[in-house]
């Protein structure tokens, strides 16, 4: 039986709370809602969603809050939701282990892309073959793919999680070439101009 992914979506503005879930229902995903931060981690612990969509900006509790409580304990993609110009809150909320963002406002296409990369990306992994290979050792160069950590020297070295995608990619392909149209396809699917820009810009730094 093929059991539908199960989106958790947290927001408090209704209109776009209903929106989501009018949009993501249509599409076939089971849906959860709530407006609270602290329904969302009981929720989130309780449920077991796959994906979770979660504004910042909540009445209870911050949604980088949400994150911080939850991450450790969920596989679930998180995709967060802020408001134009809000740039270091997106930032933070990327460094705490969200795997995307949704910037306010946002049309149903662009929220249907972030849901199927998103859910690309759990299948990912959570595969088997995934979880075969759990580390990848280069000279002083060690990656966990189950603890999601990488040390150079035995020193941990923080990375986000995009950063993390990277690595693990380029890790699974050692030694061959990839162009960035296949990186940026793998990373964050086929549909945003400006995150491959971000690429360019990793490569810079
Ligand atoms: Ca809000």
């Amino acid at each position: 039986m093929d059991i539908k992914p199960l989106i958790l979506i947290v927001e408090d503005d209704k209109p776009i709370k209903k929106f989501m879930k009018v949009s993501l229902e249509a599409q076939g995903y089971r849906c959860i809602e709530t407006e609270f931060g602290n329904a969302a981690i009981t929720i989130i612990l309780s449920q077991n969603p796959d994906i979770i969509i979660l504004d910042l900006g909540l009445p209870d509790i911050d949604g980088l809050k949400v994150i911080d409580k939850v991450r450790k304990s969920t596989k679930a993609m998180i995709i967060v939701v802020s408001a134009r110009g809000r740039e270091s809150e997106k930032v933070e909320a990327l460094d705490k282990g969200a795997d995307d963002y949704l910037t306010k406002p946002f049309s149903v296409a662009e929220l249907s892309a972030r849901v199927r990369v998103a859910l690309r990306h759990f299948n990912q992994d959570n595969s088997p073959q995934n979880n075969e290979l759990s580390v990848f050792v280069v000279k002083d160069l060690k990656i966990d793919f189950q603890k999601r950590k990488v040390m150079i020297l035995d020193e941990e070295i923080h990375l986000t999680p995009m950063e993390f995608k990277l690595i693990e990619l380029m890790s699974k392909y050692a030694g061959r070439v990839l162009t960035h149209k296949y990186i940026v396809n793998e990373i964050w699917g086929n549909y945003l101009d400006n995150d491959s820009q971000s690429l360019r810009f990793l490569w810079l730094i």
